[in-house]
């Protein structure tokens, strides 16, 4: 943690700012280890400074490392207790500009420090520590490893119930059961399932719609291990798959492939969407693929890099990401197929086993 602290105090000199708070959850659990869903962390030039409110007091003195830890208790606000104890605790000495993550501090909050130190202006930054966390160590890519094995194994262990007259809540809660008992900590997100027409909503949250012969079935899981996520997507045909399913399933996963052999450490990420989107417009199906091309892995499942057309991320030895290219049409259908992959030294590893050729069921 002391690492991850002094690597963003290395930043303070180019972003003008001598201190920095951090209100982002996952932010906060990258530098002082908190779990919790409330709590800030002041980072000043030589020290850090935690605080949270009295049900986290256990929790927080196992978990917080590298910063000086202080409980609050009474209905306060944690923005108003964070700002009393700044002002009347003569341990933290704190002066000049404060870094402060403008997509997540509330108004409240910025308006209290504000209130309570007129003299120090919040200096307003975005993806700070994001930037910090997208290369890994061994610790974050083992979990991340981990969440990508159960995930296989969930998917696998679901492929024979997928079945007309099964509803895509059933699947959806049978992958929960599966992650929970291989060993995960929970679902990485609100599963998807999304079956038939559905499957043409890039974000279909399973529902109790019930699986029909010769849908398309689209599901996005994962699970989270030690705080790190896996993120799978595989699509596949219930019965005989028609002919513009098939077609439309060739060119997703020939998209994939494209984009999975350029990554690589050097690789630009705008560059990478290219070759998915280049090939999908190619094929006529430009316009129904409407996202970007995939993401970083950390501790939100939607981390930095971004593998984006606008994207000016590059890769990195390290980084772990997702490549998942869709194509979607109204009333008909999508097709999309995601892996995690990590990008290494020499090249990349795409990290799911699971079959990626068109599976009839
Ligand atoms: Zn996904
Ligand atoms: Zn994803």
């Amino acid at each position: 943690m002391e690492l991850r602290i002094n690597a963003l105090r290395r930043r303070f000199r180019s972003l003008g700012i001598a201190n920095f708070l951090v209100t982002r959850p996952s932010n906060v659990r990258y530098l002082c280890g908190f779990t919790g869903s409330n709590g800030i962390l002041m980072v000043t030039g030589h020290d850090a400074h935690f605080i949270t409110d009295g049900r986290y007091t256990n929790q927080a003195g196992e978990q917080v490392k590298g910063a000086g830890l202080f409980i609050y208790s009474g209905g306060a606000s944690v923005a108003d207790a964070f700002v009393r104890e700044l002002k009347n605790n003569r341990d933290i000495r704190f002066r000049g500009r404060v870094g402060v993550e403008s997509q997540f501090m509330t108004v409240e909050f910025y308006q209290t420090f504000r209130r309570a130190f007129p003299g120090s202006t919040p200096v307003e930054t975005a993806n700070v520590i994001e930037e910090l966390a997208m290369v890994k160590n061994s610790g974050e890519i083992n979990a991340i490893r981990r969440a990508v094995d159960i995930t296989d194994r969930a998917f696998e262990s679901v492929l024979p119930e997928i079945k007309p007259g099964v509803r895509e809540l059933e699947l959806s809660a049978e992958i929960t059961y599966k992650h929970k008992r291989l060993g995960a900590e929970k679902d990485a997100f609100d599963l998807i399932v999304a079956s038939g027409p559905r499957s043409a909503l890039p974000h279909g949250i399973a529902s109790s719609r019930k699986i029909r012969t010769g849908d398309l079935v689209t599901f996005d899981i994962g699970c989270i291990v030690d705080g790190y996520p896996s993120d799978m997507t595989r699509t596949v045909v219930v019965g005989k798959a028609s002919r513009r399913q098939r077609e439309i399933y060739r060119v997703v996963q020939e998209a994939q492939q494209l984009a999975v052999e350029g990554v690589k450490a050097g690789a630009k990420c705008a560059e990478l969407d290219a070759l998915a989107r280049q090939h999908i417009t190619r094929a006529g199906y430009g316009e129904q693929f409407t996202h970007n091309l995939g993401h970083g892995l950390g501790l939100e499942v939607h981390a930095r890099p971004v593998l984006g057309r606008q994207s000016r991320d590059k890769l990195k030895a390290g980084m772990a990401v997702t490549v998942e290219p869709g194509v979607y049409i109204e009333g008909f259908g999508g097709v999309r197929i995601e892996d995690d992959i990590l990008v290494t030294e020499d090249g990349a590893e795409v990290l799911n086993r699971s079959p990626k050729e068109l599976l009839e069921l």
